[in-house]
Protein backbone atom coordinates (compact mmCIF):
# COMPACT_ATOMS: atom_id res chain seq x y z
CA UNK A 1 0.00 0.00 0.00
CA UNK A 2 0.81 3.67 -0.83
CA UNK A 3 2.79 5.28 2.13
CA UNK A 4 0.24 7.88 4.13
CA UNK A 5 1.23 11.61 3.44
CA UNK A 6 2.61 14.05 6.06
CA UNK A 7 -1.19 14.92 7.74
CA UNK A 8 -2.96 11.74 7.18
CA UNK A 9 -0.11 9.67 8.93
CA UNK A 10 -0.09 11.82 11.48
CA UNK A 11 -3.57 12.24 12.51
CA UNK A 12 -4.20 8.59 12.55
CA UNK A 13 -0.86 7.01 13.39
CA UNK A 14 -2.27 6.23 17.28
CA UNK A 15 -5.28 4.27 16.11
CA UNK A 16 -2.74 1.45 14.63
CA UNK A 17 -2.14 0.92 18.14
CA UNK A 18 -5.05 -0.01 21.02
CA UNK A 19 -7.42 2.86 21.17
CA UNK A 20 -8.39 2.27 24.53
CA UNK A 21 -12.64 2.58 24.08
CA UNK A 22 -12.34 3.76 20.63
CA UNK A 23 -11.04 7.16 22.46
CA UNK A 24 -9.86 9.12 19.30
CA UNK A 25 -7.70 11.16 20.68
CA UNK A 26 -4.72 9.53 23.21
CA UNK A 27 -5.95 9.64 26.26
CA UNK A 28 -4.52 11.69 28.92
CA UNK A 29 -2.68 8.84 31.44
CA UNK A 30 -1.47 10.97 34.96
CA UNK A 31 -0.75 8.05 37.17
CA UNK A 32 2.44 8.58 38.63
CA UNK A 33 3.29 4.91 38.89
CA UNK A 34 2.21 1.59 36.87
CA UNK A 35 1.09 -1.79 38.96
CA UNK A 36 1.33 -4.84 37.82
CA UNK A 37 -0.41 -8.13 38.15
CA UNK A 38 2.53 -10.70 37.58
CA UNK A 39 5.60 -9.79 39.67
CA UNK A 40 7.84 -10.82 36.76
CA UNK A 41 6.43 -8.92 34.61
CA UNK A 42 7.46 -5.46 37.10
CA UNK A 43 11.01 -7.24 36.99
CA UNK A 44 11.24 -7.77 33.00
CA UNK A 45 10.26 -4.38 32.09
CA UNK A 46 12.62 -2.58 35.04
CA UNK A 47 15.08 -5.19 33.07
CA UNK A 48 14.82 -3.91 29.78
CA UNK A 49 13.79 -7.41 28.61
CA UNK A 50 9.50 -6.09 27.95
CA UNK A 51 8.01 -2.85 27.04
CA UNK A 52 6.32 -1.43 29.75
CA UNK A 53 5.69 1.55 32.10
CA UNK A 54 6.42 1.44 35.87
CA UNK A 55 7.01 5.10 36.88
CA UNK A 56 6.10 8.50 34.94
CA UNK A 57 8.95 10.01 34.99
CA UNK A 58 10.67 7.22 32.55
CA UNK A 59 7.24 7.91 30.53
CA UNK A 60 3.83 6.98 30.20
CA UNK A 61 1.24 5.98 27.62
CA UNK A 62 0.74 9.82 26.85
CA UNK A 63 4.67 10.26 26.12
CA UNK A 64 5.26 7.40 24.25
CA UNK A 65 2.09 8.35 21.68
CA UNK A 66 3.83 11.95 21.09
CA UNK A 67 6.82 10.26 20.15
CA UNK A 68 5.23 7.80 17.82
CA UNK A 69 4.06 10.87 16.08
CA UNK A 70 7.85 12.84 16.09
CA UNK A 71 9.44 9.17 15.08
CA UNK A 72 7.11 9.30 11.74
CA UNK A 73 7.65 12.74 11.22
CA UNK A 74 11.10 12.37 11.17
CA UNK A 75 11.11 9.27 9.48
CA UNK A 76 13.18 8.15 12.31
CA UNK A 77 13.43 4.75 14.53
CA UNK A 78 11.97 6.47 17.66
CA UNK A 79 12.28 9.20 19.64
CA UNK A 80 12.51 10.61 23.27
CA UNK A 81 10.34 13.39 24.98
CA UNK A 82 11.44 15.70 27.32
CA UNK A 83 9.65 18.65 29.48
CA UNK A 84 11.41 21.21 27.06
CA UNK A 85 13.46 21.82 24.48
CA UNK A 86 16.57 22.33 26.24
CA UNK A 87 15.61 19.31 28.49
CA UNK A 88 16.42 17.08 25.31
CA UNK A 89 19.78 18.88 24.33
CA UNK A 90 20.80 18.37 28.20
CA UNK A 91 19.92 15.01 28.37
CA UNK A 92 21.54 14.42 24.71
CA UNK A 93 24.62 16.05 25.85
CA UNK A 94 25.07 14.46 29.34
CA UNK A 95 24.30 10.82 28.55
CA UNK A 96 26.70 10.35 25.62
CA UNK A 97 29.58 12.89 26.26
CA UNK A 98 32.63 12.31 29.33
CA UNK A 99 34.97 14.85 30.25
CA UNK A 100 37.80 15.01 28.15
CA UNK A 101 35.65 14.97 25.43
CA UNK A 102 35.33 17.56 22.25
CA UNK A 103 32.36 19.14 20.68
CA UNK A 104 32.25 20.87 17.93
CA UNK A 105 29.29 23.28 17.55
CA UNK A 106 27.71 26.18 15.55
CA UNK A 107 28.52 29.58 16.51
CA UNK A 108 24.99 30.46 15.87
CA UNK A 109 23.20 28.92 18.22
CA UNK A 110 20.11 29.48 20.48
CA UNK A 111 21.69 31.24 23.13
CA UNK A 112 20.46 29.19 26.16
CA UNK A 113 22.22 25.87 23.85
CA UNK A 114 25.45 28.23 23.78
CA UNK A 115 25.09 28.61 27.78
CA UNK A 116 24.88 25.02 28.12
CA UNK A 117 27.37 24.38 26.25
CA UNK A 118 29.68 26.40 28.41
CA UNK A 119 29.00 25.08 31.24
CA UNK A 120 29.76 21.77 29.96
CA UNK A 121 33.21 23.55 29.43
CA UNK A 122 33.39 24.20 32.77
CA UNK A 123 32.98 20.33 33.50
CA UNK A 124 35.60 18.90 31.30
CA UNK A 125 33.71 18.95 27.47
CA UNK A 126 35.93 20.96 24.92
CA UNK A 127 33.79 23.55 22.97
CA UNK A 128 35.05 24.95 19.81
CA UNK A 129 32.31 27.24 18.54
CA UNK A 130 32.55 27.44 14.56
CA UNK A 131 30.76 28.69 11.65
CA UNK A 132 29.02 26.40 10.22
CA UNK A 133 27.63 27.56 6.78
CA UNK A 134 31.33 25.87 5.93
CA UNK A 135 31.94 22.50 6.31
CA UNK A 136 35.34 23.51 6.32
CA UNK A 137 35.34 25.74 9.39
CA UNK A 138 33.82 22.47 11.35
CA UNK A 139 36.65 20.17 9.52
CA UNK A 140 39.33 22.60 10.33
CA UNK A 141 38.20 22.14 14.30
CA UNK A 142 38.55 18.54 14.16
CA UNK A 143 40.53 16.74 17.51
CA UNK A 144 41.47 13.18 17.96
CA UNK A 145 38.87 13.72 20.99
CA UNK A 146 36.23 15.15 18.75
CA UNK A 147 32.69 12.92 19.48
CA UNK A 148 30.41 15.19 18.13
CA UNK A 149 28.99 18.05 16.17
CA UNK A 150 25.46 20.08 17.00
CA UNK A 151 24.24 22.56 14.78
CA UNK A 152 20.84 24.27 14.00
CA UNK A 153 19.13 23.82 10.65
CA UNK A 154 18.17 27.79 10.13
CA UNK A 155 20.08 29.67 12.87
CA UNK A 156 17.77 32.32 15.38
CA UNK A 157 17.75 35.28 15.02
CA UNK A 158 20.13 35.76 12.08
CA UNK A 159 18.86 32.90 9.72
CA UNK A 160 22.13 31.70 8.59
CA UNK A 161 21.94 28.51 6.86
CA UNK A 162 24.17 25.33 7.82
CA UNK A 163 26.21 23.23 5.38
CA UNK A 164 24.04 20.72 6.35
CA UNK A 165 25.02 18.07 3.98
CA UNK A 166 29.04 19.14 3.68
CA UNK A 167 28.94 18.14 7.53
CA UNK A 168 26.78 15.50 7.45
CA UNK A 169 29.76 13.73 4.97
CA UNK A 170 32.25 14.72 7.24
CA UNK A 171 30.70 13.21 10.25
CA UNK A 172 29.96 10.10 8.41
CA UNK A 173 33.58 10.05 7.37
CA UNK A 174 35.15 10.49 10.98
CA UNK A 175 32.57 8.73 12.49
CA UNK A 176 30.90 11.50 14.96
CA UNK A 177 27.54 12.25 16.42
CA UNK A 178 26.17 14.22 14.37
CA UNK A 179 23.40 16.36 16.22
CA UNK A 180 20.72 18.61 14.56
CA UNK A 181 18.72 20.72 15.96
CA UNK A 182 15.41 20.71 13.90
CA UNK A 183 13.43 23.27 15.78
CA UNK A 184 13.04 25.79 13.77
CA UNK A 185 12.40 24.26 10.28
CA UNK A 186 10.30 21.50 11.70
CA UNK A 187 10.19 18.04 10.19
CA UNK A 188 7.40 19.30 7.63
CA UNK A 189 9.98 21.45 5.85
CA UNK A 190 13.21 19.33 6.82
CA UNK A 191 14.45 16.04 7.36
CA UNK A 192 18.00 15.71 9.01
CA UNK A 193 18.01 11.99 8.55
CA UNK A 194 18.47 13.21 5.15
CA UNK A 195 21.90 14.64 5.59
CA UNK A 196 22.92 11.80 7.93
CA UNK A 197 21.88 13.14 11.34
CA UNK A 198 22.79 10.67 13.71
CA UNK A 199 19.74 12.36 16.39
CA UNK A 200 17.36 14.98 15.76
CA UNK A 201 16.41 17.60 18.60
CA UNK A 202 12.78 19.56 18.28
CA UNK A 203 11.61 21.50 20.67
CA UNK A 204 8.06 21.19 20.52
CA UNK A 205 7.54 24.17 22.44
CA UNK A 206 7.76 26.02 18.85
CA UNK A 207 5.85 24.83 15.34
CA UNK A 208 5.04 21.17 16.02
CA UNK A 209 3.13 22.42 19.42
CA UNK A 210 2.67 25.07 17.34
CA UNK A 211 -0.03 27.01 19.57
CA UNK A 212 2.56 28.15 22.57
CA UNK A 213 0.06 26.72 25.48
CA UNK A 214 3.09 23.66 26.14
CA UNK A 215 6.87 23.32 27.11
CA UNK A 216 8.34 20.40 25.30
CA UNK A 217 11.57 18.64 23.80
CA UNK A 218 12.21 15.55 21.87
CA UNK A 219 15.34 13.52 20.59
CA UNK A 220 14.66 11.24 17.54
CA UNK A 221 17.24 8.34 16.37
CA UNK A 222 17.86 8.19 13.24
CA UNK A 223 19.51 5.19 12.65
CA UNK A 224 22.65 6.82 10.64
CA UNK A 225 25.31 6.15 13.24
CA UNK A 226 26.97 3.19 14.35
CA UNK A 227 25.87 2.86 18.13
CA UNK A 228 27.98 -0.66 18.65
CA UNK A 229 31.41 1.38 17.81
CA UNK A 230 30.56 4.10 20.36
CA UNK A 231 32.58 3.65 23.22
CA UNK A 232 30.92 5.79 25.83
CA UNK A 233 27.25 3.49 26.16
CA UNK A 234 26.84 1.25 29.48
CA UNK A 235 26.51 -2.33 28.58
CA UNK A 236 23.80 -2.25 30.43
CA UNK A 237 21.94 -0.12 27.37
CA UNK A 238 23.38 -2.82 24.95
CA UNK A 239 20.12 -4.45 24.67
CA UNK A 240 18.21 -5.36 21.47
CA UNK A 241 18.42 -3.25 18.21
CA UNK A 242 22.41 -2.14 18.56
CA UNK A 243 20.93 1.24 16.28
CA UNK A 244 18.70 2.39 19.46
CA UNK A 245 21.40 1.50 21.93
CA UNK A 246 22.51 5.66 21.96
CA UNK A 247 18.84 6.80 22.88
CA UNK A 248 17.68 4.24 25.31
CA UNK A 249 21.36 5.87 27.42
CA UNK A 250 19.82 9.29 26.37
CA UNK A 251 16.23 7.95 27.78
CA UNK A 252 17.63 6.21 31.18
CA UNK A 253 19.99 9.32 31.84
CA UNK A 254 17.96 12.24 30.80
CA UNK A 255 14.37 11.07 32.24
CA UNK A 256 15.48 8.57 34.62
CA UNK A 257 18.08 10.34 36.54
CA UNK A 258 17.96 13.45 35.57
CA UNK A 259 13.52 13.56 35.69
CA UNK A 260 13.67 15.92 32.33
CA UNK A 261 10.17 14.35 32.01
CA UNK A 262 7.54 16.13 29.68
CA UNK A 263 3.87 16.09 31.93
CA UNK A 264 0.95 13.48 30.33
CA UNK A 265 -0.96 17.18 29.91
CA UNK A 266 1.44 18.87 28.03
CA UNK A 267 2.16 15.72 25.72
CA UNK A 268 -1.11 15.39 25.05
CA UNK A 269 -1.50 19.56 24.10
CA UNK A 270 1.54 19.24 21.99
CA UNK A 271 0.23 15.91 19.92
CA UNK A 272 -2.96 17.80 19.63
CA UNK A 273 -1.18 20.75 18.15
CA UNK A 274 1.13 18.46 16.43
CA UNK A 275 -1.97 17.31 14.01
CA UNK A 276 -2.14 20.76 12.14
CA UNK A 277 1.76 21.39 11.95
CA UNK A 278 1.70 21.09 8.04
CA UNK A 279 -1.25 23.32 7.13
CA UNK A 280 0.32 26.13 9.20
CA UNK A 281 3.73 25.81 8.18
CA UNK A 282 2.26 26.60 4.49
CA UNK A 283 0.69 29.60 6.11
CA UNK A 284 3.76 30.85 8.00
CA UNK A 285 6.34 30.25 5.02
CA UNK A 286 3.47 32.19 2.58
CA UNK A 287 3.51 35.02 5.29
CA UNK A 288 7.01 35.46 6.11
CA UNK A 289 8.02 35.52 2.49
CA UNK A 290 5.15 38.01 1.89
CA UNK A 291 6.91 40.31 4.97
CA UNK A 292 10.15 39.77 4.50
CA UNK A 293 9.96 41.02 0.44
CA UNK A 294 7.62 43.68 1.97
CA UNK A 295 10.40 45.00 4.61
CA UNK A 296 13.31 44.79 1.70
CA UNK A 297 11.34 47.17 0.06
CA UNK A 298 10.90 49.30 2.88
CA UNK A 299 12.76 52.57 3.29
CA UNK A 300 13.53 52.48 7.04
CA UNK A 301 14.96 49.07 6.90
CA UNK A 302 18.52 48.79 6.66
CA UNK A 303 18.66 44.98 6.07
CA UNK A 304 17.07 41.96 6.26
CA UNK A 305 17.99 38.28 7.03
CA UNK A 306 15.29 35.72 5.49
CA UNK A 307 16.89 32.50 3.43
CA UNK A 308 13.48 32.72 1.00
CA UNK A 309 15.05 36.27 -0.79
CA UNK A 310 17.61 36.01 -3.21
CA UNK A 311 19.75 38.29 -1.28
CA UNK A 312 20.14 35.48 1.33
CA UNK A 313 23.83 34.33 1.49
CA UNK A 314 22.72 30.56 1.63
CA UNK A 315 19.41 31.34 -0.36
CA UNK A 316 20.25 28.19 -3.20
CA UNK A 317 21.46 25.94 -0.31
CA UNK A 318 18.20 26.83 1.14
CA UNK A 319 16.32 26.15 -1.99
CA UNK A 320 17.66 22.94 -1.96
CA UNK A 321 17.06 21.40 1.19
CA UNK A 322 13.98 23.07 2.70
CA UNK A 323 10.81 22.80 1.17
CA UNK A 324 10.07 26.55 2.93
CA UNK A 325 11.91 28.90 4.64
CA UNK A 326 9.94 28.96 7.81
CA UNK A 327 8.62 32.13 9.92
CA UNK A 328 11.65 33.16 11.46
CA UNK A 329 12.95 36.04 9.91
CA UNK A 330 15.41 39.55 11.37
CA UNK A 331 15.45 42.81 10.27
CA UNK A 332 17.97 46.11 11.00
CA UNK A 333 16.33 49.63 11.25
CA UNK A 334 17.62 52.46 9.24
CA UNK A 335 20.39 54.70 11.43
CA UNK A 336 18.19 56.93 13.90
CA UNK A 337 14.88 54.73 13.99
CA UNK A 338 13.69 53.78 17.08
CA UNK A 339 13.67 50.23 17.47
CA UNK A 340 11.74 49.94 20.72
CA UNK A 341 9.40 52.54 19.26
CA UNK A 342 8.12 50.13 16.74
CA UNK A 343 6.81 47.77 19.10
CA UNK A 344 4.84 50.44 20.50
CA UNK A 345 2.95 50.93 17.85
CA UNK A 346 2.47 47.21 16.86
CA UNK A 347 -1.62 46.74 16.78
CA UNK A 348 -1.15 42.80 15.96
CA UNK A 349 2.07 41.70 16.52
CA UNK A 350 2.98 41.16 20.18
CA UNK A 351 6.26 41.91 21.84
CA UNK A 352 7.07 38.42 22.94
CA UNK A 353 10.57 35.81 23.75
CA UNK A 354 8.72 33.15 22.09
CA UNK A 355 8.82 31.81 18.53
CA UNK A 356 6.73 29.16 16.53
CA UNK A 357 3.06 30.90 17.80
CA UNK A 358 0.24 30.64 15.30
CA UNK A 359 0.17 34.06 16.50
CA UNK A 360 3.34 36.75 15.29
CA UNK A 361 5.94 37.61 17.81
CA UNK A 362 8.77 40.20 17.23
CA UNK A 363 11.82 41.20 19.40
CA UNK A 364 13.86 43.67 20.28
CA UNK A 365 17.32 41.16 20.01
CA UNK A 366 20.39 43.52 21.60
CA UNK A 367 17.93 44.34 24.10
CA UNK A 368 16.70 41.16 25.22
CA UNK A 369 18.38 37.70 24.40
CA UNK A 370 21.25 39.41 23.40
CA UNK A 371 21.93 41.91 26.49
CA UNK A 372 23.96 40.08 28.53
CA UNK A 373 26.95 39.99 25.93
CA UNK A 374 27.31 43.70 25.52
CA UNK A 375 28.16 45.73 22.80
CA UNK A 376 31.34 44.31 21.82
CA UNK A 377 30.25 40.64 21.48
CA UNK A 378 26.74 41.49 20.35
CA UNK A 379 29.19 43.43 16.95
CA UNK A 380 31.11 40.14 16.89
CA UNK A 381 27.77 38.41 16.54
CA UNK A 382 26.92 40.48 14.10
CA UNK A 383 23.67 41.67 16.16
CA UNK A 384 22.79 45.08 15.14
CA UNK A 385 21.43 47.43 18.11
CA UNK A 386 18.13 47.82 15.70
CA UNK A 387 17.71 44.01 15.33
CA UNK A 388 14.31 43.22 15.50
CA UNK A 389 13.76 39.20 15.42
CA UNK A 390 9.78 38.48 13.99
CA UNK A 391 7.76 34.98 14.55
CA UNK A 392 5.73 34.63 11.79
CA UNK A 393 2.31 33.39 12.54
CA UNK A 394 -0.74 32.35 10.69
CA UNK A 395 -2.67 35.71 11.07
CA UNK A 396 -3.99 36.81 7.20
CA UNK A 397 -1.51 38.26 5.44
CA UNK A 398 -2.67 41.68 4.43
CA UNK A 399 -3.22 42.41 8.41
CA UNK A 400 0.54 41.81 9.14
CA UNK A 401 1.72 44.14 6.27
CA UNK A 402 -0.73 46.66 7.47
CA UNK A 403 0.50 46.33 11.15
CA UNK A 404 3.84 46.49 10.05
CA UNK A 405 3.74 49.51 7.54
CA UNK A 406 1.33 51.60 10.67
CA UNK A 407 4.52 50.31 13.01
CA UNK A 408 7.03 51.93 10.10
CA UNK A 409 5.71 54.59 9.03
CA UNK A 410 7.19 57.72 10.05
N1 LIG B 1 16.32 25.00 20.02
C1 LIG B 1 16.01 26.13 19.39
C2 LIG B 1 16.48 26.35 17.99
C3 LIG B 1 15.25 27.11 20.03
O1 LIG B 1 14.94 28.25 19.39
C4 LIG B 1 14.81 26.87 21.36
C5 LIG B 1 14.00 27.87 22.08
O2 LIG B 1 13.76 28.96 21.60
C6 LIG B 1 15.18 25.68 21.97
C7 LIG B 1 15.92 24.74 21.28
C8 LIG B 1 14.77 25.37 23.39
O3 LIG B 1 13.45 24.98 23.44
P1 LIG B 1 12.55 25.11 24.76
O4 LIG B 1 12.20 26.54 24.91
O5 LIG B 1 11.40 24.21 24.48
O6 LIG B 1 13.39 24.62 25.90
Amino acid sequence: MKELGFTTGNLHCDRAKSTEHGAVHKPIHNSAAFGFTDVNDLVRVFQGEQAGFVYGRQGTPTTMALEDRITRMEQGLATATFGSGMGAISATLLALLRAGDHLIASRFLFGNTTSLFETLAQIGIAVSFVDTTDAAHVAAALRPETRMVFLETIANPCTQVADLQGIGQLCRERALIYVVDNTVTSPYLFRPKNVGASLVINSLTKYIGGHGNALGGAVTETGCFDWAAYPHLYDFYKKGNPALWGLTQIRKKGLRDIGATLGPESAHHLAVGSETLALRMERICANAQRLAEFLAAHPQVARIHYPGLDTHQQYERARTLFSGCSGILAFELREGCDCLDIFRKFRIVIPSTNLGDNRTLALPVAQTIYFELGPQRRAEYGIAESLIRVSVGIEDGDDLIADFAAALAQ
